[in-house]
């Protein structure tokens, strides 16, 4: 069932006199993957991080499932639901893949202090952080050092570890980042998985992956959105052909 989980509505960063963001708008639907692309300095990153609250907006408003969660901070943005997959790592390398995965699901874990919820708060945790490893496709790299696993396993980890706190909307910068051609096929079959429960909106520089993942795309150039629409429609816009695609 399509319904849209994240709006955001005429969206603007400054930074003194530069508007990395200037009015965008975008809609994240559950079911669907929405890429944002464009040029370096385009504004993408900063869109994320207003999304998932690193960054306050100077003006427009970001509604999350029910919820008005402009301005809020990223701790409480994510437990409205967002998931945010960093480009830096946030994976303990001396840690196994299974302990990065619980520590991601503890952290999510109400009143973890309660000691009298403590024994079903443990076996939620547990589950938690299992159901995160499958659906991220690392069950069988469980037992390995965190470190030790390849570039796109930790990628997968990341990926694991943002879906332990349960997100229903899932922002990921550059998944593919540094990927090799089966490292990279696996990843786009991983997205593909992830966009049946979940919102997705993917910053993404492969526009191999990009144009074989996305359901919408918005193009973004100094700060602006040029294009959105479909796949077929932002291929065939001249603007984005001009601007972009072309270059
Ligand atoms: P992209 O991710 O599309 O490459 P960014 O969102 O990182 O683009 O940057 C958009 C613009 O905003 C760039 O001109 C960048 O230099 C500027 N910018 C980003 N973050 C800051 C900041 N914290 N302070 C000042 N300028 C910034
Ligand atoms: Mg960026």
């Amino acid at each position: 069932m399509s319904e849209v989980l994240l709006s955001a509505r005429n969206l603007t960063k400054r930074f003194g006199g530069l508007a990395a963001v200037n009015e965008v708008s975008v809609d994240l639907w559950r079911g669907r993957i929405h890429a944002v692309i464009g040029p370096n300095g385009a504004g993408k990153s900063t869109l994320a991080n207003l999304l998932s609250g690193d960054l306050a907006p100077t003006s427009g408003t970001i509604t999350l499932g029910e919820a008005n969660v402009t301005g809020w901070k990223p701790e409480s943005v994510s437990k409205a639901g967002l998931g945010r997959s960093y480009q830096k790592t946030n994976i303990f390398l001396p840690f196994t893949v299974w302990e990065n995965v619980r520590l991601a699901a503890q952290s999510r874990a109400p009143h973890p202090a309660r000691w009298l919820r403590r024994a079903t708060s443990f076996a939620a945790t547990n589950e938690r952080a299992q159901r995160a490893l499958a659906l991220a496709g690392l069950e069988h790299r469980k037992d390995a050092v965190a470190g030790t696993v390849s570039h796109g396993e930790q990628r997968q980890l990341e990926i694991a570890m943002t879906l332990a706190t349960e997100p229903r909307v899932l922002l990921l910068d550059e998944p593919l980042a540094g990927m090799g051609t089966v490292e990279a096929e696996r990843m786009v079959e991983l997205l593909q998985r992830l966009k049946a429960e979940h919102a997705v909106m993917l910053v993404e520089h492969d526009m191999d992956a990009v144009f074989a993942l996305a359901d919408r795309l918005t193009v973004m150039v100094n700060g602006q959105v040029i294009a959105s629409g479909t796949p077929a429609q932002i291929r065939a816009d001249a603007n984005v052909q001009a601007a972009y695609l072309g270059e």
